[in-house]
C-alpha cells in the first residue's frame, strides 16, 4: 500500500482512548457534512499523500510510550483497506487500536470487529431518528445504520463509547430527554454529551445548560468539554 488517505496527526493525546495514551490518525473524507464539525478540514477527500513508511516509522518509534493507536477523521470505514492494513500493522507492534466512528456502515464496521482489530470504539449518535438528517448536514438518514453499528458492537464484547455532540439547535430539556429515551431504548447506560465547540473551545452557554438539566434531573450522563 503506497499512499494512504491520512489527512492529519495527533502525535500524543490523553483523550481520544479512554485511561490510554494514544496517537490519532485521521483520515480524509466524511459520509456527513455536520453543521456543529470540529474537524471540517478532514471532510473531503484529498489526494493520498502519507506513505506508510511514514506511518511505520512514527509507530514503531512510540513503542514503550504510547499504548493505543487511534483512527479518526472523517470517517476511517471509508478506506476500510487502509484502515485494515494500519490496525494489522499497529497491533502487530504490539499497541491497542481505537476507532472513532459515524457508524454508517456496520458491514465494514463487523468486518474490522471480526478480524479482532480493533479494542474500542468511539461512536456518534447525532440525534433522535427524525432530526438525523439535520444533525449530520445531509439528506440520507443514515439513523438505522448507526443502530446497527451500535447493536454490532454491543454483540462484540468490546468496549465502546456512545456519544452525542450537543448543539444549539438540540441544547433545551425537551430535545436531551429525547435522546435520553433513545440512548435508554438502545441499551447505552452511561450517555456522553460532548459540547459543541467554537474555535477549540466548548460553548458555555450549551455547557451550563447540560449541567443544570443533569442536576435538576438526577441524570447521570458524562459532560464532556
Ligand atoms: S461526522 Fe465528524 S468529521 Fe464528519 S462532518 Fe460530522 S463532525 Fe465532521
Amino acid at each position: 500500500m503506497e499512499k494512504l488517505h491520512i489527512g492529519g496527526i495527533t502525535p500524543f493525546s490523553t483523550i481520544d482512548y479512554p485511561e490510554n495514551l494514544s496517537a490519532v490518525f485521521f483520515f480524509q473524507g466524511c459520509v456527513f457534512r455536520c453543521p456543529f464539525c470540529h474537524n471540517s478540514e478532514f471532510q473531503e477527500v484529498k489526494k493520498p499523500y502519507y506513505s506508510f513508511e511514514k506511518f511505520k516509522k512514527f509507530v514503531e518509534e512510540r513503542q514503550g510510550f504510547l499504548d493505543a493507536i487511534v483512527f479518526s477523521g472523517g470517517e476511517p470505514l471509508l478506506f476500510d483497506k487502509e484502515l485494515v492494513f494500519l490496525a494489522e500493522d499497529s497491533k502487530k507492534s504490539g499497541f491497542k487500536v481505537g476507532l472513532h466512528t459515524t457508524g454508517y456502515s456496520p458491514e465494514r464496521l463487523k468486518n474490522l470487529l471480526d478480524k479482532k482489530l480493533i479494542d474500542w470504539v468511539g461512536i456518534d449518535l447525532k440525534s433522535v431518528k427524525e432530526n438525523y438528517p439535520f444533525a449530520c448536514g445531509i439528506d440520507r438518514n443514515y439513523f438505522d445504520e448507526t443502530v446497527e453499528s451500535i447493536n454490532v458492537l454491543k454483540q462484540s464484547g468490546i468496549e465502546f463509547e456512545v456519544r452525542t455532540t450537543v448543539f444549539k439547535e438540540i441544547a433545551n430539556s425537551d430535545s436531551l430527554r429525547e435522546i435520553l429515551n433513545l440512548y435508554s431504548v438502545l441499551g447505552i447506560e452511561t450517555p456522553v454529551f460532548q459540547v459543541f465547540s467554537v474555535d477549540g473551545k466548548p460553548d458555555k452557554e450549551i455547557e451550563l445548560i447540560l449541567e443544570k438539566f443533569k442536576l435538576e434531573n438526577n441524570e447521570n450522563f458524562i459532560i464532556r468539554k
